[in-house]
């Protein structure tokens, strides 16, 4: 039998760098967590490919913050919570709302320019479940552009004058060093040990040159996981290349609790341009539809009004399933987004990516609807934070969108990422510059080391496409751990990217069908066929943790308490658990105690 892989098989560390605080990634995140931790003491980001390689530089939409006149952050809380379907975390949302316009602000500050209206007042606009004009945008569609632009000019600016910053390039982080207990402890690593644990920094693999080159050992008092999103599990996905789930996934192998990776958000509207496209797909920004643009049929039919009070600007989930019920009943494989009477003057000034890439394509959205299909968009789950960005590894903290911090819920509000990026890495900025953990020495690492073939990577896309998607069912999950463990028996390769990345796209990949297939109910974007309403006995988080080889999983319930702790049970009450209808606990590992999740 195979096991889940536990440590990433690597040679030995032959170099060696030190700093206070590693941040791994160069998004929004990542970007901003560098900036502010540098009050902590010396600084390194190190990041997978270029600095600017993440989903952060293809945001288009924009940033949501109560900055218009009229707005306030407790409207901008009632619509996050509206959107994310019960199980937003209230005290986490509140800070996001109101502590974001000054994050906006600061960026501002920092050199990013948004878009302003005639008076000089910043531009706002509409998407997706917002009451409110509330989304600052920056080049019309190029928001994310923007604020990776303005974002590395900083931290390159402070790293020229301050030698206690440092940034490397094409540095893909593989696992976590675990640390010692500290004096009068055994010597044995902990990091593997949940909330116990302690670490010491990180591996990683550098394509350099000269000292820094192959496997390395960065030794730091704290890691800052700000590795982007996970949307390579899936054929089509609007997430760039560099998207494989590394920090969940590396988080999982140290013992991390991760949380709501069932709640995976599709967009509705990606540009569709064939049957079997795969990779990074053109996303068509919700806001072309807060502007007036609205989706329609093949025969030209309206089919959201009536669906949602929102009709086309109803939260993503909505929208999302009302095109593919829409798709089954016409047997179409896309529907359409008419924007054609925003007219040429709206397009080449509020979108002109978006335009220019239709017309690339041969599609022109003035004189035509836009073939349109949902695609992979937002992990709203990941590694499980509390509200300074502390997981539940001590010296581990989280950012972006690898983390949970529990402002999305079971469905992200539109253009609440960005803004979650901000404030919570500036919070861990904070949390960390009130006094830093101790210094561990490295610890034996004895946790087995594997790697998956990297030749599974299409087929683990198709299998997640297919049956762990925007819909999905019983038994077609189950069908999907059974071809993910068969998956991760293929013969592995030499160590490398490919083998790197498909080793955490399969771990993660497994534990997100682990959890689908345990939330037997609908809600926000996970769409169970074989269950369509929601149950309040399913109102909680499942949090999963990779113990002894095995993912295990446990239901909190209540909607707070993936940032603040909240009650744990057993199981849901009044519901059974798949597999043995009795325990919430559920072992994936091969053996006696495998419930045939994962
Ligand atoms: C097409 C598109 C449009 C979007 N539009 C909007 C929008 O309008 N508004 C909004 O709020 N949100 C939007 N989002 C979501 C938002 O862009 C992301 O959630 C956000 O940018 C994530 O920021 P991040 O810093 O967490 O991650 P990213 O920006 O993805 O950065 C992750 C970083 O981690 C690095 N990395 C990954 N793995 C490793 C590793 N193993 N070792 C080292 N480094 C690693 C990557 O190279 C990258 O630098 C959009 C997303 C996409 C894809």
């Amino acid at each position: 039998m195979t096991a889940i892989v536990s440590r990433l098989a690597a040679p030995a560390p032959g170099w060696t760098a030190r700093a206070d605080v590693v941040v791994a990634g160069s998004g929004v995140a990542g970007l901003t967590a560098a900036l502010a931790a540098r009050r902590a003491g010396r600084v390194l980001l190190v990041t997978k490919a270029l600095m600017g390689a993440g989903s952060t530089r293809w945001a288009q939409g924009g940033i949501a913050a109560a900055l218009g006149p009229g707005d306030s952050p407790q409207q901008h809380l009632r619509d996050t919570l509206e959107a994310g379907g019960g199980l937003c975390d209230k005290a986490a949302t509140r800070l996001l709302v109101a502590e974001g316009p000054a994050a906006v602000r600061r960026l501002m500050a920092l050199g990013a320019r948004f878009d302003t209206a005639e008076d000089g007042a910043l531009a706002l606009t509409r998407e997706g479940g917002h009451l409110r004009p509330r989304i600052a945008h920056a080049g019309g569609d190029a928001t994310g552009a923007e604020v990776s632009r303005a974002l590395i000019a900083a931290l390159k600016v402070a790293a020229d004058a301050d030698p206690g910053i440092e940034i490397i390039e094409h540095a893909l982080v593989l696992d976590l060093l675990p640390g010692t207990s500290g004096r009068g402890s055994s010597r044995r690593g902990t990091c593997g040990r949940g909330t116990g644990g302690r670490l010491a920094g990180l591996t990683l693999h550098v394509m350099g040159e000269g000292q820094r080159d192959g496997v390395g050992a960065v030794h730091a008092r704290a890691v800052v996981l700000a590795t982007g999103g996970l949307g390579q599990i899936y054929t089509a996905t609007t997430n760039p290349g560099v998207s494989t789930g590394d920090g969940v996934a590396l988080a999982l192998r140290a013992g991390a609790d991760v949380t709501d990776l069932e709640f995976v958000q599709f967009h509705p509207t990606v540009l569709w341009l064939g049957p079997g496209r795969r990779g990074r797909q053109q996303l068509v920004s919700e806001a072309v539809r807060g502007e007036g643009a609205f989706l329609v049929d093949e025969a030209g039919t309206r089919f959201m009004a009536g669906r949602h009070p929102l009709a086309d600007l109803a939260p993503r989930d909505v929208v999302v399933r009302a095109i593919m019920i829409q798709m089954a009943a016409t047997g179409a494989d896309h529907v359409y987004l008419d924007g054609r009477h925003l007219g040429h003057r709206t397009w080449e000034r509020r979108f002109p990516t978006i335009l220019a890439s239709c017309r690339r394509h041969g599609i022109d959205p003035v004189r035509e609807p836009v073939p349109v299909v949902p695609a992979a968009h937002y992990a709203s789950g990941g590694v499980r934070t509390d509200m300074w960005g502390r997981t539940s590894v001590p010296g581990l903290y989280a950012c972006g969108e690898v983390a949970c911090t529990g402002v999305h819920g079971a469905n992200r509000l539109a253009s609440n990422s960005l803004l979650e990026g901000l404030v919570f890495a500036e919070r861990i900025g904070e949390d960390i510059a009130s006094g830093l953990p101790p210094w561990r020495d490295p610890a034996p690492d004895d946790r087995p080391q594997g790697l998956v073939s990297p030749d599974v990577r299409s087929e683990l896309q198709r299998v997640m496409s297919g049956r762990a998607g925007a819909a999905r069912d019983g038994s077609g999950l189950q069908s999907a751990a059974d071809d993910l463990r068969r998956l991760r028996r293929q013969t592995p390769g030499q160590p490398c990217t490919e083998a790197w990345e498909a080793t955490n796209l399969h771990l993660v990949a497994s534990a997100l069908v682990a959890a689908a297939a345990q939330r037997e109910e609908t809600r926000g974007s996970h769409w169970r066929q074989d269950f369509p309403y929601h149950s309040d006995a399913w109102l909680g988080h499942l949090v999963t943790r990779f113990i002894d080889g095995s993912l295990r999983s446990r239901f909190m319930a209540g909607a707070d308490s993936a940032a603040a702790g909240g009650r744990q049970l057993d199981s849901p009450p009044g519901e059974s658990q798949p597999g043995d209808g009795q325990s919430g606990t559920v072992n994936s590992s091969e053996g006696e105690n495998e419930r045939g999740h994962v």
